[in-house]
């Protein structure tokens, strides 16, 4: 495959601009909406602390996320949005590492796997007792098909409370993923044979694979495409 430029869409303007340029585009966006919004004589209302993140998939960094969280929001409340919008297939657990602390989804459950757990915090903590702006640290869900995702807290700024407690600032566009057998985008690709470029797949080779239909997943725009039975 040639290396493609990741883009994304900026949800403030609606604007295209590549990953590298989105940080910066960001604060100017934001600025500019500010700034506007007291031009047009509007009063600013009660402000919060908020986090601004970005997320993306570890070894598939072509998806990324820029997303502005309340600081009062708890580590599980993170882990619920990411799953909503990128993750959940069936229910699988899930952990933040964060230094050489784990904050494990199935923390406190009871019959957990015994040892490893009493080392484990839950996901119940608010994020400003965790994060602090530079902080890197690492989401993993799924401990078998593990999908991971780098997260980055890149500052903590005031903002007008307003809106959700997790919001989406910027995201990528979707990936072209060209079929592997005809070149034709895919729509389409097998979970056995995701490792393989033949396992991408467009609807007319789709219906051709060896592997059967059974064993399809649609093609979506998420670092989980493909694994599981993860379907958007
Ligand atoms: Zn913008
Ligand atoms: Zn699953
Ligand atoms: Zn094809
Ligand atoms: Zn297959």
């Amino acid at each position: 495959m040639t290396k493609q430029i990741s883009t994304g869409i900026c949800y403030l303007c609606q604007g295209e601009f590549s990953k590298a340029t989105m940080t910066k585009h960001l604060q100017a966006c934001q600025r500019k909406a500010n700034d506007a919004a007291i031009a047009a004589g509007h009063r600013p209302g009660r402000q919060s602390k908020k986090f601004h993140l970005v997320v993306e998939g570890r070894y598939q960094p072509m998806y990324w996320m820029h997303l502005e969280v309340s600081t009062g929001e708890t580590l599980a409340d993170l882990d619920q949005f990411l799953r909503d919008s990128w993750l959940e297939c069936c229910g699988h657990l899930s952990a933040f590492e964060i230094g050489n602390q784990s904050y494990s989804s199935g923390a406190g459950m009871a019959g957990g796997w015994g040892e490893d757990l009493e080392d484990e915090e839950t996901m119940h903590v608010r994020l400003d007792k965790v994060f602090s702006p530079g902080l890197k640290c690492r989401h993993e869900y799924d401990f078998g098909s593990t999908t991971e995702l780098n997260v980055k807290v890149l500052a903590e700024e005031k903002r007008e409370t307003k809106g959700e407690p997790i919001q989406v600032l910027a995201r990528n566009t979707p990936p072209p993923i060209l079929c592997g057998v005809c070149g034709k985008p895919a729509v389409a690709v097998c979970a056995e044979c995701s490792y393989e470029e033949q396992g991408w797949l467009c609807a007319a080779c789709a219906k051709a694979h060896e592997c059967g239909e059974d064993m399809l997943l649609p093609v979506v725009n998420s670092p989980r495409v493909g694994v599981c039975g993860y379907t958007g």
